[in-house]
């Protein structure tokens, strides 16, 4: 079982913070230290701790994640120009929250995929 992370007290608004889309089944926020003009987590609000624990039980969350990303994306205004959408998964993929959560970046140039 794992431990509920400061996601899930987003979701339930125990921690009041704007959300920009909410459904039965995901639930998006601006993140709290934005890394590009747009960033924004998109999350699942069943709690999954990291991308190894997703099972095909989960395939309708997850492709919910990446419409609602497309959705977002157009209300930002980044469609046209382009965005990322980056998962982390455990230690060396970056990962400090386990929650999994999709980032939504852009409303800039982005640079190269990767920075090492
Ligand atoms: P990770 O490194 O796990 O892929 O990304 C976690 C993200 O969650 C980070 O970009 C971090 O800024 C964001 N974050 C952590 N705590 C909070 C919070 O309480 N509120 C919001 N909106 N974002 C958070």
């Amino acid at each position: 079982m794992s431990e509920e992370t400061i996601f899930s007290k987003i979701i339930r608004q125990e921690i009041p913070t704007p959300l920009l889309y909410q459904d039965d089944l995901v639930t998006a926020f601006r993140d709290i230290a934005p890394r590009a003009n747009s960033h924004i987590l998109i999350i699942p609000n069943k709690l999954i701790a990291t991308v190894n624990d997703v099972t095909a039980d989960d395939e309708l969350t997850l492709g919910r994640m990446i419409t609602v990303a497309k959705k977002l994306a157009k209300e930002e205004g980044i469609d046209e120009n382009g965005y990322r959408l980056i998962m982390n998964c455990n230690k060396d993929g970056g990962q400090e929250v386990y929650h999994i959560h999709m980032h939504l970046l852009g409303g800039q140039p982005l640079g190269p995929m990767l920075a090492i």
